[in-house]
């Protein structure tokens, strides 16, 4: 009887989840809508029964699984297995995970922050070709990041190792939800992309199809400045294209020169504009990082879309083996 995994990628809107092989090979896909309802109390029996539905539904014993692993929001303890301050989920006080679901199914359960395990994801299947030395950065409506160093995840001291989001790349900059000032994620997210075209239109007196959209009150997207930028060559959004690369690229090199990477992934919606944006961060990246760097890091698109977060999540459970 062959091996299996089971990897849950939970998010506020859909909890997604896949039964892969042991190496990794993603065999069943499925996912639900996530009920936040009543202090989010119904997330976890859901998850529950349907990893149980789905396990009778393909007619497979539950000694097949290696185990269960997840990615969530929130501040995780990977000791006990609890997640808390999870707010898209409203899972505002502490919560048992591990306990319920692994009462809940009889399989060993084991979890991380979603950052972290899409970053596990890339790593094992995609884009980091399996190595020992990857760093992660996903830009989705923030700026996420895992790192992984001599093949371990960093976690530090409380569990904030990796939030390469909240780097500051413009001291005295625009304000971040966390508080501080200049945070890559207000320059690089999807909303930051938007900020900068806002800002950069208010400035702008030229001819920009960009700038009389945002001038007439029209809704801007980060995927409506790429696109004028790189269909229309519009000027205004070209100037934002090569800010958020210019940033992103600053974000790199940092990242690099302490860790020395052999990939920076990037994933996530935005990077969805793909080599478009990842040539203007080359140029920052080869800009700022530090020789030695700058010759053996290299940059990277992610490969596996929305899937990283479920393999990832299913890595975790290899420890079971
Ligand atoms: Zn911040």
């Amino acid at each position: 009887m062959s091996q299996k995994l089971i990897g849950v990628d939970l998010g506020g809107t859909t909890i997604k989840f896949a039964i892969l092989t042991a190496q990794g090979d993603v065999q069943q896909k499925w996912s639900l809508r996530t009920n936040i309802l009543d202090d989010g109390q119904h997330i976890v029996p859901d998850i529950v029964e349907s990893i149980n539905h789905h396990i009778d539904l393909y007619q497979m014993k539950r000694e097949q699984f290696i185990g269960i692993g997840m990615g969530t929001p929130g501040t995780v303890d990977l000791e006990k297995g609890t997640v808390e301050g999870a707010f898209n989920l409203n899972w505002r006080t502490v919560q048992p995970v591990k306990e319920k679901i692994e009462a809940g199914t009889g399989l060993p359960f084991v979890l991380d922050n979603d950052a972290n395990v899409a970053a596990l994801g890339e790593r094992w299947k995609g884009a980091g070709n399996n190595g020992s030395e990857v760093a992660f950065i996903t830009l989705g409506t923030g700026v996420g990041g895992g790192l992984i160093s001599n093949g371990e995840l960093i976690h530090g001291i409380s569990g904030a190792g990796g939030e390469v989001g909240h780097m500051n790349v413009e001291p005295d900059g625009y304000l971040c939800t966390c508080g501080n000032r200049g945070c890559l994620e207000q320059y690089a997210s999807a909303t930051g992309v938007v900020h900068l075209a806002q800002d950069a239109a208010e400035e702008y007196v030229g001819d920009s199809k960009l700038k009389a959209m945002i001038d007439d009150g029209q809704e801007i997207t980060s995927k409506i400045v790429f696109d004028l930028a790189k269909k229309d060559d519009d000027f205004l959004a070209n100037q934002v294209v090569d800010k958020v690369g210019y940033y992103l690229g600053l974000a790199c090199a940092n990242i690099s020169d302490i860790l020395n990477p052999q990939y920076v992934v990037i994933g996530g919606g935005v990077s969805a504009a793909g080599d478009f944006l990842l040539e203007r961060v080359q140029k920052s990246f080869q800009r700022f990082a530090f020789p030695t760097v700058r010759e053996s890091t290299k940059l990277k698109l992610a490969k596996l879309g929305n899937d990283a977060g479920v393999i990832g999540a299913a890595s975790l459970a290899t420890k079971f083996k």
